[in-house]
């Protein structure tokens, strides 16, 4: 027998905050990790060769577009997802149910799956957890995720009953799973409701998958909702697999959710404000490079920020770009959004490895009080 494809060992704790490895077939993650999101197999403005220049290690792609297009078929005979995008570093796909249940016209929702017409032209499809499975392994990434259902976190009925259907699915898609080299991790589902996420964690940890998902959160609860909720699963869930925070990626998220236990995150976030024009800080706040005030400011979205953008353009520059409409904005605003992440969770890690992380909360709220009372000097 060879080596198992996959293992977590964890390096150090402080506090409920890990620091891990986490040894996939296409590489080792250093936990924690951020992960960007590349939707359509890209991550919006980037190549792979910035992805690597910025030190992203996972990146995460979605079943339910890449299913309606090109089609999971073409991909598989392409050579999979890897071969395909050319990201040849690890790489998780979702499910396809957040798609499905947010973006999916008509759906409609049975034990077995949900059918739905494309958001793109219209057509029927129908998903359920056989499905979900199968399309991930044409895909080929090295995490999988299990068919989920995301309820509106307030509603407890729905939240139950989605609890439910979401066991059922799990339970299916270790049955049906066929591949060695991909790691399928459960999700936790049960909305803001304390006694639905002990059941669906003990549930879903019973199960014995590799990783273990915490999804429908960031979904309209408030903070201190989803940190109570965090906190609780916590407590459930094994400390020997690695847990992943679906959708969740401000800056004081990280710091955030690193502090109740959580290992790995993925957001749209960075990218997406860089196409709104907006740049990430460290502590929280957004600068709106359009603003007319930058005009002839000859400073880096960020005097302290290593990245390849505020080591080289000013905010002139970019504002200048933006309203010439040309897509480089795009790729300079992303590069320093993902690397404002990327650095956050290399310097928690850092923190943990030399028990220092205490200290790192405590200097980082400071700052980011600061900073935020300083909005206005930008
Ligand atoms: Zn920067």
């Amino acid at each position: 027998m060879s080596k198992p494809p996959f293992s977590f060992q964890l390096e150090a704790y402080q506090g409920r905050a890990r620091a891990g490895k986490f040894q996939t077939p296409h590489g080792e993650l250093l936990t924690p990790v951020f992960a960007p999101v590349g939707t359509q197999a890209s991550v919006k403005s980037l190549t792979p060769i910035h992805l690597t220049d910025l030190g992203a290690s996972l990146i995460l792609a979605n079943t339910y577009h890449l299913y309606l297009r090109p089609g999971d078929q073409i991909i598989a005979e392409m050579g999979g997802l890897h071969q395909f995008m050319q990201w040849l570093g690890p790489l998780l796909t979702d499910s396809g149910g957040f798609q499905v249940f947010s973006l999916a016209k008509n759906r409609s929702i049975d034990q077995d799956g949900v059918t739905f017409r494309s958001h793109i032209d219209g057509s029927l499809h129908r998903f359920g957890p056989d499905k979900a499975i199968s399309i991930q392994e044409n895909l080929g990434a090295d995490i999988i995720m299990t068919f989920d259902e995301c309820a509106d976190p307030n509603d407890k009925a729905y939240s139950q009953q989605a609890m439910s259907r979401t066991h059922t699915w799990a339970e299916r898609c270790l049955q049906v799973k066929t591949r060695s080299d991909q790691a399928l991790f459960g999700i936790v589902q049960g909305g803001i409701f304390e006694d639905l996420r002990r059941e669906s964690a003990e549930f879903i940890a019973g199960l014995g998958f590799p990783g273990i998902a915490i999804g429908g959160l960031s979904v309209g609860e408030t903070k201190s909702e989803m940190h109570n909720i965090l906190e609780l699963v916590d407590q459930v869930l094994p400390e020997d697999k690695p847990r992943y925070l679906m959708g969740v990626g401000t800056p004081e998220d990280l710091v955030n959710g690193v502090r109740r236990g959580i290992d790995i995150f993925d957001c749209v976030l960075p990218t997406r404000l860089a196409r709104h024009n907006a740049a990430m800080t460290r502590y929280g706040n957004r600068l709106n490079v359009v603003n007319a005030k930058y005009a002839t400011d000859p400073r880096p979205i960020d005097e302290v920020c290593q990245c390849y953008t505020c080591e080289n353009f000013s905010r002139s520059y970019l504002r200048h770009l933006i309203l010439a409409k040309e897509i480089l904005s795009a790729t300079l605003l992303s590069i320093h959004n993902l690397h404002t992440l990327i650095t956050l969770v290399n310097d928690i890690r850092q923190a943990i490895l030399i028990n220092e992380f205490d200290n790192f909360v405590g200097e980082y709220f400071h700052q980011r009080k600061l900073a935020l009372l300083d909005e206005d000097d930008n």
